[in-house]
């Protein structure tokens, strides 16, 4: 994951209720044509128009100034090689944001009292550093690509002379490697294929980029890289839900998440991709709440509408946990599309 990213990521999440609405604009960047070009000009010319007819002391400058950044994308004068852009803005807090990210996006646009960041925290969890792997008939060459720029490499061979020369994930993958093929006796690819899962498996290398005679590489890889991912997230979300069940540090189901969440306790958030519900937010104590009361069940004091899902992510990160966005529903759509590890039992 970037640490940089990730770093902006719970600073935004730290601001609630800002002075002046906050302006949250994600965009994808990679365009085809001219065609797709224009959809994005016409997207953000009508949400502007749109939100200028809301309240707030600042919103036209913002505005104004998510209209040039607008601009300045579309014409590829700013950040030309991203996937996406996210873009903040609220004058009072002087927040004028603009993220590159590596990642797909939905053009999402949204003026509310917080930042929108579900998923931008999706994104922070999916870009972790990248191996590059340029591959052969005979040999494989790994190079490690960070948030900081290219990092070491390791060029894998059947036989190896300087192997204890070597220490880290190079190491790991030349003895993965090696084994691989023994295993799979002399086969190349399925070797190579079997060995960057392994890495991928276990320093978190989410991002693999396949060059030269890939084709067949990528038939062998993508599928056990699928399915290991799958497989490591509903171990997860399987261990939170049965320690939840046996009343120990992890929650499921929404209202004990959210309780939990309201004091601070969610070391890691599983929440379906596809959840959201409709709650409220007690203005004075923070509380988040399901159902559409407008006094706050604890305190009494005034609510306001949010949409829970958000609301619990920004809530998680703010108070230094992470989020774990699920894909795949099973269990943990059945405990109602949210569960938590926890820092320490309720
Ligand atoms: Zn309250």
């Amino acid at each position: 994951m970037s640490a940089a990213l990730s770093a902006r990521l719970a600073a935004l999440a730290r601001i609630t209720r800002a002075p002046s609405p906050v302006v949250s604009v994600y965009l994808g960047t990679r365009w085809a044509d001219e065609h797709q070009r224009e959809r994005v000009r016409v997207f953000l010319a009508n949400e502007i128009k749109k939100a200028r007819a809301l309240p707030g002391s600042a919103l036209g400058e913002d505005l104004d100034w998510i209209a040039a950044q607008g601009e300045a994308l579309v014409q590829q004068t700013l950040f030309p090689g991203a996937t996406g852009v996210v873009l903040f803005a609220c004058g009072p807090l002087g927040l004028r944001e603009a993220l590159p990210v590596r990642a797909a996006v939905e053009d999402t646009f949204v003026v509310n009292d917080a930042p929108y960041l579900r998923r931008l925290a999706e994104i922070v969890r999916e870009t972790p550093s990248a191996l590059v792997v340029f591959v052969d008939g005979e040999s494989a060459r790994l190079i490690q690509v960070g948030t900081d720029g290219v990092g070491a490499e390791v060029t894998l061979e059947s036989d190896v002379p300087n192997r204890h020369r070597q220490g880290g994930w190079r190491l790991l993958a030349q003895t993965r490697f090696q084994r691989h093929i023994e295993e799979h006796r002399g086969r190349h690819f399925d070797a190579v294929a079997a060995t960057l899962a392994d890495v991928a498996d276990e320093h978190g290398v989410d991002h693999i980029v396949l060059a030269g005679e890939a084709g067949a590489l990528v038939e062998r890889a993508a599928p056990l890289l699928r399915l290991r991912e799958g497989a490591a997230e509903t171990a997860g979300v399987e261990a939170v839900l049965t320690e939840a069940a046996k009343g120990g540090r992890a929650t499921a189901g929404l209202e004990a998440t959210l309780e939990a969440a309201g004091r601070g306790a969610v070391h890691r958030l599983y929440v379906l991709a596809a959840f959201r519900q409709a709650g409220r937010e007690c203005a004075a104590c923070g509380a988040l709440q399901p159902g559409d009361a407008t006094a706050c069940r604890r305190c009494r004091g005034a609510t306001k509408e949010v949409e829970l899902g958000e609301a619990l992510v920004q809530r998680v990160l703010a108070t230094g946990g992470t989020v774990d966005t699920v894909a795949v529903a099973g269990g943990l759509a059945r405990a109602g599309g949210v569960a938590a590890l926890l820092r320490y039992p309720l």
